[in-house]
């Protein structure tokens, strides 16, 4: 590059003079940014206190320090420390663990303690935590924005794959919760009946929306609350309420209020008062009910949906509804809900009808490719995999329970289908939210810390299902049925000497994925 010529400045170049002479103006000085007051650091809370009931074990081999200071810092800053009310542990008692990572069937907490996983994000993993299918899927559609507000293809691919699992959906909207979805669904079947009222289950739960709030389910059970305050007395009195498994409930509950029921909603199987089965006969009597009366049928297959079998439960039990939810394995573990139905009462719903619904995220591209991808693996073999893997998981429990002595299997009831299973705290049968809620939630604590110890990780809650995936494999079963026995002999203080130390058995804690 040629040097430039000392000597005279160029025009261009201003001279300190020309400055001077105002030809060109100095720049102002830009004023200093005051000092932004540093944000004082949350001080290092004292340890938790333990839960009633916990026990110093010399065995166990849980680190916690990591997880209890991030959940004191939550705590400052989030309800509970938590985003949904069940992660708090608030019915077991104790500082829930705080997630690293998961992968397979595994969970690593944040000071690295990995456990067996059997909650699953509460359903949505049918293949484990970081399935490579869903991973390379999502990473794909990342490239190509992560939310757009205009229609996407994503989203008719994954809509053609639901209305082809599900026949009695024969149009359906995406939203992105299973909340969002059954509130949406009741909207649009008030709508059509030009009826007020919803019909729904003890035990059941349906999402947090107002109307649901009614003798649900789930967290709301757990907490042991008839309803939540902030929920008018109008809105809530627009709900009402049958046993679960009683056809004759339901039949008087329709007797008290004669042609003002807009629609019967309900778990086909229920999974939020633990797992209960419908009894033969209870949801087709549901069925007829509903068509006699006038009202619409609303299965929430939330957790059934795509679990139990592709066309979840309705194509295990050959029983159509008018309306359908779904959510959990629909967004293969990111947010996405929907519902469908029946094609003239989906024309109602805005902007073909007047029935208004909408979101901003609705339809998300990211959630539409997991979707697929999810949907896209779940072969007849995928299910027969899920079944025996929870059937062994489920012998191993019963045997173990029995090889106790002591009366204690007869003091458990253990209720499956497919993947999904609750080990009830109390004889059975357990066939409603009534029998679910006789459990002794004092030996389920016991039982639950005794699990977490040993690496185990079911819902901290009696009202929940455990959910195996495919990814949980021969060793990881067997080490659970392992745990199992230890945590029930805890739970019933029987002789420890018949059961495995938990230290000892924290050493065959199988870390890989076979
Ligand atoms: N319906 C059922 C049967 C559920 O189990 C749930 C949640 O667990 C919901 C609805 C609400 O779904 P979400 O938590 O995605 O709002």
């Amino acid at each position: 590059m040629a040097r430039m010529k000392r000597g005279k400045p160029r025009r261009s170049q201003p001279t300190e003079k020309g400055a001077k002479a105002g030809k060109v103006p100095k720049v102002p000085k830009v004023p200093k940014v005051p000092k932004v007051p540093k944000v004082p650091k949350v001080p290092r809370a004292p340890r938790p206190e333990k839960p009633a009931g916990w026990k110093r074990d010399r065995h166990a081999v849980r680190r916690s320090r990591e997880s209890d200071a991030l959940h004191e810092r939550a705590k400052a800053l989030m309800p509970g420390g938590v985003s949904s009310p069940v992660r708090s542990f608030s019915s077991v008692g104790g500082t829930p663990f705080s997630v690293k990572k998961g992968r397979g069937c595994f969970l690593v907490d944040a000071d690295g303690n990995r456990y067996v996983d059997y909650v699953m994000s509460y359903g949505p993993l049918v293949f484990g935590h970081a399935a490579p299918q869903v991973l390379s899927a999502v990473r794909r559609a990342l490239a190509r924005g992560t939310s757009y507000g205009a229609p996407c293809r994503g989203e008719v691919e994954l809509a053609q794959r639901v209305v082809k699992a599900f026949p009695s959906m024969e149009r359906v909207r995406f939203v992105s919760s299973g909340t969002e979805a059954t509130m949406s669904a009741i909207r649009l079947a008030r709508a059509a009946t030009g009826r007020d009222l919803v019909l729904k289950f003890t035990g059941c739960y349906h999402g947090h929306a107002d109307s649901f709030l009614v003798a649900a389910g789930s967290g709301v059970a757990t907490l042991g609350i008839p309803g939540s305050p902030g929920v008018p007395e109008g809105i809530a009195g627009l709900t009402v309420t049958a046993k679960y498994n009683d056809l004759e409930s339901v039949e008087a509950v329709f007797r008290a209020h004669k042609g003002k029921i807009a629609v019967l909603a309900v778990e086909p199987v229920a999974a939020n008062m633990g797992v209960v089965l419908p009894k033969p006969g209870f949801l087709e009597g549901l069925r007829a009910i509903a068509d006699r009366e006038g009202a619409l049928l609303l299965f929430d297959e939330v957790i059934t949906g795509f679990r139990l079998a592709k066309g979840g439960a309705q194509e295990l039990y050959g029983v159509i509804p008018d309306l359908t939810c779904l959510g959990k394995i629909l967004g293969g573990g990111l947010p996405v809900g929907a519902y469908g139905g029946r094609a003239d009462l989906m024309a109602k719903v805005s902007p073909d009808g007047p029935v208004y619904q909408a979101g901003t995220l609705s339809g998300n591209p990211l959630a539409m490719e997991a979707g697929k991808a999810m949907l896209d693996s779940l072969t007849p073999a995928v299910y027969r995999d899920l079944d025996a893997k929870a059937a062994r998981l489920e012998a191993g429990m019963r045997k173990a329970a029995a090889a106790l002595g002591d009366g204690i299997a007869e003091k458990l009831t253990f209720n499956r289908i497919g993947s999904i299973s609750t080990l009830f705290f109390r004889p059975g049968p357990v066939e409603s939210f009534e029998d679910a809620k006789g459990s002794d939630l004092a030996k389920f604590r016991t039982y639950f810390h005794a699990m977490r110890r040993r690496g185990v990780f079911i819902a901290p809650a009696q009202f929940e299902a455990m959910f195996v995936s495919t990814a949980h494999a021969p060793a990881q079963i067997e080490y659970t049925v392992k745990a199992h026995k230890a945590a029930l002999a805890e739970a019933f203080e029987t002789s420890p000497g018949c059961v495995p130390e938990p230290g000892s058995d924290r050493a065959d804690f199988p870390t890989t994925q076979t």
